[in-house]
């Protein structure tokens, strides 16, 4: 293996060099030990999410979407009906999820550059009565864009339906508030904002909803509310666990708390995103969405306009210089990505800008321009 990158990506991230290393032995899945770093692991995410006690957080082996998938499979009772409030990629993955497992489902698309509206969404709701269960995504990691779910949680609670979040890319890295912001289940995974690394997903969710699945599930290994009773009833996962990234996850908390928590750290990324903003800019980049929209998580470029850009070559070139980007996910307009989330500080951000410098200059580029100055008509005509 060669060095290691810097991943400015929206997950797997940059870890800790400590993160890394609380990795460095093995542990038994039913091991004393283990098991009260769980359940400490357990009681954090409650509290990172200001949770009360009608919550309890339920965590999932596989990837963030393996999580979803064990909520919209195990919570949604046979006579239910999702809506999915979509504006990107992993909205219409939640609408494709459902399909798949037969869960009718309604998917209500917005402008991929504008965020949900909470207007709209309740005037669905209202409209149709068989709808039970509401889904969205916080920060729709396909742009960047924030939706408002705070306004979206008051909406459906008002409604009386179930609100579901994936939040799973900016939990840890933008503050929330399950409880205030009325969200029954929310999920994330465990490489992203909280900064450890890839191997499980984890949900915060309403007990009583839990409670009440029974018999709902699609799944034996996604059945969410039989791994909440197996770590209830002994503190174990039903299968085997993901130790190590546990153990990882375990470290990653310590240094959430040691950087000062949610607010710290999502000042820092904010540190992030205007350092690669001014970078970025000065190179002449555009970004794809507005200014007000964009979060500090990640953030789609516009490609420039020049004819000599090519993206597989420029990430290719800076990959090489040990920068890792992120291609675009945005449907109607060609895009790349940057995050700004991980073990990463503005310095790194300005590392990152001055090897676009470079390998733009080797691409003999000289403006990163998406679109034409006033007064052309044609590009590089
Ligand atoms: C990362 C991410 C996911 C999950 O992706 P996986 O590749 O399954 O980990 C889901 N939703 C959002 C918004 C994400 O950013």
């Amino acid at each position: 293996m060669s060095r290691t990158k810097l991943l400015f990506t929206p997950g797997p991230l940059t870890t800790s060099e400590t993160v890394k290393k609380s990795m460095l032995r093995d542990v038994g899945s039913r091991d004393r030990e283990f098991l009260g770093e769980v359940s400490a692991i357990r009681r954090s995410l409650l509290a990172l999410g200001n949770a009360d006690d009608s919550y309890t957080a339920v965590l999932m082996q596989g990837s963030g979407t393996f999580a979803v998938e064990s909520v919209l499979s195990t919570i949604i009772p046979r006579n239910g009906k999702l809506l999915v409030a979509i504006n990107g990629a992993y909205g219409r993955r939640m609408a494709g999820i459902a399909t798949v497992l037969g869960i009718p489902c309604e998917g209500i698309i917005f402008d991929e550059a504008t965020p949900v509206s909470t207007e709209r969404v309740a005037a669905a709701l209202a409209e149709d009565a068989a709808i039970t269960h509401l889904a969205t995504v916080h920060c729709e990691t396909s742009t960047g864009i924030l939706n408002p779910v705070a306004e979206l949680g008051r909406a459906a609670s008002r409604l009386g339906r179930i609100f579901i979040v994936d939040a799973m890319s900016s939990f840890g890295g933008i503050p929330i508030d399950v409880v205030s912001d009325h969200i029954d289940f929310l999920i994330s995974s465990a490489n992203k904002c909280i900064q450890g690394v890839p191997g499980f997903g984890f949900v915060l969710a309403r007990l009583h909803l839990l409670e009440k699945a029974e018999g709902c599930a699609r799944s034996v290994s996604l059945d969410l509310r039989a791994q909440w009773q197996g770590l209830e009833a002994d503190g174990q996962f039903r299968f085997t666990p993901p130790t190590h990234a546990l153990l990882a996850f375990a470290q990653a908390l310590r240094e959430l708390r040691e950087e000062g928590g949610v607010e710290s750290r999502a000042a820092r990324y904010a540190a992030n995103h205007q350092a690669l903003m001014h970078g970025m800019g000065a190179l002449g980049f555009e970004t794809y969405l507005a200014p007000h929209h964009q979060s500090h998580i990640i953030t789609s470029f516009r490609y420039p306009l020049h004819p000599r850009f090519d993206f597989p070559e420029f990430y290719g070139r800076l990959s090489e210089l040990g920068f890792v980007i992120y291609p675009g996910k945005v449907s109607h307009a060609d895009c790349f990505r940057i995050g700004t989330i991980g073990h990463l500080f503005p310095h790194d951000m300005e590392a990152l800008v001055g090897a676009i410098r470079q390998v733009l200059a080797g691409m003999q580029i000289d403006s990163a321009r998406a679109s034409l100055p006033v007064g052309r008509t044609e590009a590089y005509e």
